[in-house]
């Protein structure tokens, strides 16, 4: 009997490994298991948190409508899986072989460490499948035939188009109800029960009901209006992307059959970028620690994170995102730049606050998108760039709708006097931006002297 463990994949259509369990012919059981690590310091009551939960909702209804059980338990994951191997080592039941998808975060891989070693201290294979990504990195590296990996984005998008033309990764059709049933009786001790009623958070809306009409009416449109965030022509899809409601592959496939979407499929690559800059590039997470950062400061960050800046468009984005968890992409890009450069905080800050906040969070996009914005990493904006908000605000959302919305004090300002700064506001934007260039100068270069061969 074999085991499936779901993560980041909660969906019971194209999953990697159910194409491999299917082959293997073999009888499985399926079990999600809540980690509490993940689920910290009330993040089941943040937007990330619920989101994801409303998603586990959805799948265990999706598996009862199918007639097949999953289990879940909440606890520590290889004590989990040591547990339910032990009870079924030596009887009927008993499994020789742990299948899930790979994630590529530090504390995913030392989970899956951990659990591989649960696995065959009870004599069972751990299998780790890839899933999330459209192309298959080894492959890839091989067909680009390239010393190292693409640091910077445009030729890795070449090549991720010329590859997938090459090796196209259709979605599977293998489906919950091919495979074959493994009935386990795991008889869960009290302390894996989940310390929440998982019937209060509703089941998650269907990501169809956002990705059909866009596809149908928004596409074409979105590389030309997606910036125009109070039109909102983005797809609003990845709430369900981020807890794998949907695979990539399904995505792509419907994407590609529609005129003009190359844009969006665009999108779709820089999402794959940022995992294989995750996958290779080996301070990904740590360049935190490469530079130095202690010229910079947490000292505005409370009033960031509260919308209390006194720059509208700010405000606007932040009091939304907690209020929502949404944000559009553009608004992501002027906040995360007015923390790091205006304010000068250290990009981790945000970072962190977005982890709770979104309810598209995801560990390796979001920390891409940051580093991008913090002329931070391998693939970023140069350190001068420093976007002005109210220019921006003034040019993507002319009459003010987005500030209006949030800050009802704006609602009736005049549209030209929307935009601008408030009397109180946290810093002048000039000055700012002129301390925050020196400031990026000094980091950035710090370390490409460090980086200097001898
Ligand atoms: C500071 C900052 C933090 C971010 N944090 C996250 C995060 O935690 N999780 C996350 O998935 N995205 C993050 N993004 C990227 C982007 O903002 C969201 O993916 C996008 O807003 C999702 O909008 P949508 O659902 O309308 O998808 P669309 O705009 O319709 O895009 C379709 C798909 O393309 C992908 N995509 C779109 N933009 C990006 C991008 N810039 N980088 C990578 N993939 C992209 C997503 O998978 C999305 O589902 C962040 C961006 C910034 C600037």
């Amino acid at each position: 009997m074999k085991l499936f463990i779901h993560r980041k994949d909660l969906r019971t259509e194209d999953l990697t490994a159910f194409d491999y369990l299917h082959e293997a012919g073999a009888p499985a059981a399926h079990l999600l298991i809540l980690d509490p690590f993940l689920l910290k310091r009330g993040r089941e009551k943040e937007h990330s948190g619920v989101n994801f939960l409303r998603h586990v909702n959805r799948l265990r209804s999706r598996y009862e409508q199918a007639g097949r059980v999953l289990h879940i338990a909440y606890g520590a994951p290889e004590e989990v899986l040591s547990h339910l191997l032990g009870r079924l080592e030596g009887g009927p039941e008993e499994i020789d072989e742990v299948v899930a998808h790979r994630d590529f975060t530090p504390y995913a891989r030392d989970r899956d460490r951990k659990l591989k070693g649960a696995a065959e201290a009870h004599g069972a294979a751990f299998t780790l499948l890839v899933d999330t990504l459209m192309i298959e990195t080894e492959r890839f590296a091989e067909f680009t035939g390239k010393d190292g990996f693409y640091k910077i984005f445009a030729p890795f998008h070449r090549k991720w188009l010329e590859y997938l033309a090459h090796a196209p990764n259709e979605p599977s059709s293998v489906a919950l109800g091919d495979l074959r049933e493994g009935r386990i009786e795991p008889e869960w001790p009290s302390r894996f029960d989940l310390p929440f009623d998982l019937d209060e958070y509703e089941p998650a809306d269907e990501w169809k009901e956002k990705l059909e009409p866009f596809l149908e009416d928004g596409i074409a449109e979105y590389g030309e209006k997606r910036d125009y965030y109070p039109e909102l022509p983005a797809s609003g899809v990845n709430p369900h992307v981020s807890a794998g409601a949907v695979s990539i592959r399904e995505l792509y496939a419907r994407a590609i059959r529609r005129e003009g979407s190359d844009e969006w499929v665009r999108q779709l690559a820089f999402r794959d970028f940022y995992q294989y800059l995750a996958i290779y590039d080996k301070d990904y997470f740590s360049y935190e620690k490469k530079y130095d950062l202690s010229a910079l400061t947490d000292e505005h960050f409370e009033r960031w994170a509260k919308g209390d800046t006194g720059i509208p468009v700010i405000d606007a984005a932040m009091r939304g995102l907690n209020e929502t968890g949404l944000m559009p992409n553009r608004l992501r890009i002027l906040c995360a730049m007015f923390l790091t450069k205006n304010l000068q905080c250290p990009f981790t800050l945000g970072e962190n606050y977005f982890r709770r906040k979104l309810l598209d969070y995801d560990n390796i996009q979001n920390r891409g998108n940051w580093l991008w914005c913090a002329s931070l990493g391998a693939n970023s904006a140069p350190y001068f760039r420093v976007v002005n908000p109210v220019t921006q605000s003034e040019k993507y959302d002319p009459n003010g709708e987005y500030i209006r919305e949030w800050l009802p004090e704006l609602r009736d300002e005049d549209a030209k006097k929307v935009h601008l700064p408030r009397p109180d506001a946290v810093v002048d934007l000039k000055a700012s931006r002129a301390a925050a260039i020196g400031t990026y100068k000094s980091i950035v270069n710090g370390r490409q002297e460090e980086a200097e061969p001898e």
